[in-house]
C-alpha cells in the first residue's frame, strides 16, 4: 500500500484537470477511474465535438446559489487560463459565431487525448476499473478503499466524482455518498438540461416538427427564464434547444419541490410581434384567404389544419394569442439517460471558495459537477470542471 500526496477520485473533465496541476507542482499522485477508460463522459460532449469553454465567462452564467463561488474560482481560472492551458498541451481551438470553443478538429476525442498524453508525461500514477467505495480518516490523511478490496492512502483526497447524468458513462451518484460520510449536506439531484414531458395532442401531431421559436417556463404562474433556439416536437413532448435551455429551473420545481403547475410558454413566431402578426393575418383575410390557410408560408403545413381544429372562425386575435403564447402543461421531465448535466449535488456553502477544500473535513476537496454547481448550456460546465480542477489540485 502506497501512500501518495493527493489522490482524485474519478477520472473525468476535474478529475484530468486536478491531476495535472497537482502533479506539475510535485505532489505524487494517485487518480482512481471506476470505468476501464478515462474521460467517457467528455467524448460525448457537444455531440462529439466538445463545446469546452466560452468566449464569455463569468458566473452570471451558473445557477444563482453558486456564483460567488464560481466567481472565486473562475477568478483564479477563467477563460484566458482554460484557453493557454490547452494551447500549450498543443490543442487549437475556435470559437464558434456564439462564442463557443470547439477543439479546432471538432472532436472531443482530441481533447481527451491531450490530457491523456500529458498525464502520461508527467507520469501520474492512474489506477482504471477502480471504483473507490469508502473513504476513512487514518492517522496521515486518508485511506480509500475500492471494490476489489484494494486500499490506498493519501495526504489529501479530490473528490472528482461527478453527478448523476448519463449514468453508463461512469458517474452515477456514488460521490454523494463519499461526501455524506464526512457529514455534507447532498441537495436532492434532478436531471438538468433535460428534455420535457407534455401531454398535448401538437406534440402527437407534430411529433419530429423542427422549429425556431422563443421559449419560456412558467413555474406558480411566474414566468422564469426565456430561450430562444431550436423546438423540437417528440412523442413524449418536447425537446430542442431551447427547451433544453429553459429546463433546469422547471426540473427542479417539478421534481424536486413537487411543484404542480408548470408550463413553457412557445411563442411560434418570435420574429414578428404582435402588431405586425396581428395586421399580416388581417392583410390576408382582407384577400380572401380561408382561414385555415392564414399561417401558410409562416409556419409548416401541418400547423394550418391544427389551428384549424384548435380555432373555430377566423378570430385573428385568438390566432395571434395562440402564435405568440401556446402554452403547454410540463407534467414531466425525462430522466438520467438524457439529461446533460445534474442540478444538486454538495451545497456549494460547504466548500471554501478560494481552495474548494472541505468546511467539514480537513484535506477533503471537491471540482466538477459533484458540487451543486450547474452552468448554462454553451460550453459553461466543462469551463466549471477545469477550472474547478485546476483551483483544487493548486491547493490540495
Ligand atoms: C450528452 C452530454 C453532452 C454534454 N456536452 C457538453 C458540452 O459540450 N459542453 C459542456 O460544457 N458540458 C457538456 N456536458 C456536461 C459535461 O460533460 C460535464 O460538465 C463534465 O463532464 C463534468 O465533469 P466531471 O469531471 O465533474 O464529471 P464526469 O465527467 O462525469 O467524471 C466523473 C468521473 O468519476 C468517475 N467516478 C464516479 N464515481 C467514482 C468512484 N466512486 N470511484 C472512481 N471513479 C468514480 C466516473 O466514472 C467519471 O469518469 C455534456 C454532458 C452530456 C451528458
Amino acid at each position: 500500500m502506497a501512500q501518495h500526496d493527493v489522490i482524485i477520485i474519478g477520472g473525468g473533465a476535474a478529475g484530468m484537470m486536478a491531476a495535472i496541476t497537482a502533479k506539475r507542482r510535485g505532489a505524487s499522485v494517485l487518480m482512481c477511474e471506476k470505468m476501464p477508460k478515462l474521460g467517457k463522459k467528455l467524448l460525448i460532449t457537444g455531440a462529439g465535438r466538445c463545446n469546452l469553454s466560452n468566449d464569455v465567462l463569468d458566473a452570471s452564467f451558473y445557477n444563482p446559489g453558486s456564483q460567488a463561488l464560481v466567481r472565486s474560482v473562475l477568478g483564479q481560472f477563467g477563460k484566458e487560463a482554460v484557453f493557454r492551458f490547452f494551447k500549450e498541451l498543443g490543442l487549437a481551438t475556435y470559437a464558434d459565431e456564439a462564442g463557443r470553443i470547439f477543439p479546432v478538429t471538432n472532436q472531443a476525442a482530441s481533447v481527451l487525448k491531450v490530457l491523456e498524453m500529458e498525464l502520461e508525461r508527467l507520469k501520474v500514477t492512474i489506477d482504471l476499473g477502480c471504483e473507490i467505495k469508502n473513504i476513512r480518516v487514518v492517522k496521515n490523511g486518508f485511506e480509500i478503499s475500492a471494490g476489489s478490496g484494494e486500499r490506498e492512502t493519501g495526504l489529501k483526497i479530490i473528490l472528482c466524482a461527478g453527478g448523476k447524468s448519463y449514468p453508463a458513462l461512469g458517474a452515477d451518484g456514488n460521490g454523494y455518498a463519499l461526501a455524506a460520510m464526512f457529514g455534507h449536506k447532498i441537495i436532492e439531484p434532478v436531471p438538468s438540461t433535460v428534455p420535457l414531458l407534455v401531454k398535448d395532442p401538437w406534440c402527437h401531431a407534430l411529433q419530429g416538427q423542427k422549429l425556431r421559436v422563443s421559449v419560456t417556463s412558467r413555474i406558480r404562474g411566474k414566468e422564469v427564464r426565456t430561450a430562444s433556439g431550436e423546438l423540437l416536437f417528440t412523442q413524449y413532448g418536447l425537446s430542442g434547444t431551447a427547451v433544453l435551455d429553459v429546463s433546469d429551473e422547471i426540473s427542479i420545481a417539478l421534481n424536486r419541490d413537487h411543484e404542480a403547475s408548470v408550463s413553457v410558454i412557445v411563442d411560434l413566431l418570435p420574429f414578428m410581434d404582435e402588431k405586425e402578426l396581428t395586421a399580416e393575418l388581417s392583410g390576408k383575410l382582407a384577400k380572401g384567404i380561408a382561414c385555415e390557410n392564414l399561417v401558410e408560408g409562416l409556419l409548416p403545413h401541418k400547423l394550418s389544419g391544427l389551428l384549424r381544429e384548435t380555432l373555430h372562425g377566423s378570430d385573428v386575435a385568438a390566432i395571434t394569442r395562440l402564435l405568440k403564447r401556446k402554452e403547454f402543461k410540463v407534467i414531466g421531465t425525462r430522466g438520467w439517460n438524457e439529461a446533460e448535466f445534474t442540478a444538486g449535488g454538495i451545497p456549494v456553502e460547504e466548500a471554501d471558495p478560494l481552495t474548494l477544500e472541505s468546511k467539514l473535513q480537513k484535506g477533503l476537496y471537491f471540482a466538477g459537477e459533484v458540487l451543486d454547481v450547474q452552468g448554462r448550456r454553451g460550453g459553461y460546465n466543462l469551463a466549471w470542471a477545469w477550472a474547478s480542477g485546476a483551483v483544487a489540485g493548486k491547493t490540495a
